[in-house]
């Protein structure tokens, strides 16, 4: 795949299919090398590699130039972008977490003066609809994003419903580059702040 030019490139988690470490060592070769400013990932349900290693552990195999966010924030020219690994629970994934109270106090941490975030899983509601026609989004996470109002919301994990739309002021970003077969058919999405 050819990525687009950017200043940052976001990668919204899922870097593996099981989170074998040869997979995210593979993961952070390639993507420490890649040609942009910044660089920030988050893990996904599939990444048990960072749900299982120390903590530690994990920060020593960073590249320079990559950020990893684990609820947790960066600054990078005045913009403040925030990431979360947290899906709701779905038989027995990484990062998975109850709805309600046990997801939500997730939600809470993230600052009111967001402007980019950046969670695996989408908003309940917007480019959450999989492949039975059901919404697999996030309430609380929806009513906290409302809350917050970020310039622009993005996710990946629902595969079926990859794209970009603009709802309640902000901007939705799902960036699947997965379908339902796990095969790499979308492009990366591109978007300016
Ligand atoms: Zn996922």
């Amino acid at each position: 795949m050819k990525l687009p030019k950017g200043d940052v490139l976001l990668h919204a988690g899922d870097i593996s299919y099981q989170g074998d470490p040869r997979e995210i060592h593979d993961f952070l070769d390639w993507f420490g090398k890649l040609h942009f400013k910044h660089k920030i990932f988050i893990a996904g349900n599939h990444d048990f590699f960072f749900e299982k290693q120390k903590e530690i552990i994990i920060r020593g195999l960073i590249p320079a130039g990559v950020h990893y966010l684990k609820d947790e924030g960066i600054t990078i020219d005045g913009i403040k972008i925030w990431g979360s690994p947290f899906t709701p629970l779905f038989y027995r994934w990484a990062f998975n977490k109850k709805r309600g109270n046990p997801l939500a106090q997730h939600w809470n941490n993230i600052p009111a003066d967001t402007d980019i975030l950046l969670t695996h899983g989408p908003v309940y509601g917007v480019l959450d609809v999989v492949i039975n026609e059901q919404h697999a989004g996030d309430k609380d996470l929806l009513e906290r994003v409302l809350a917050v109002k970020p310039k622009v919301h993005v996710c990946g994990h629902i595969h079926e419903s990859y794209g970009l739309t603009k709802r309640y002021g902000i901007k939705f970003v799902n960036a699947c580059v997965l379908n339902e077969s796990y095969e790499l058919v979308h492009q990366p999405i591109v978007f300016d702040l």
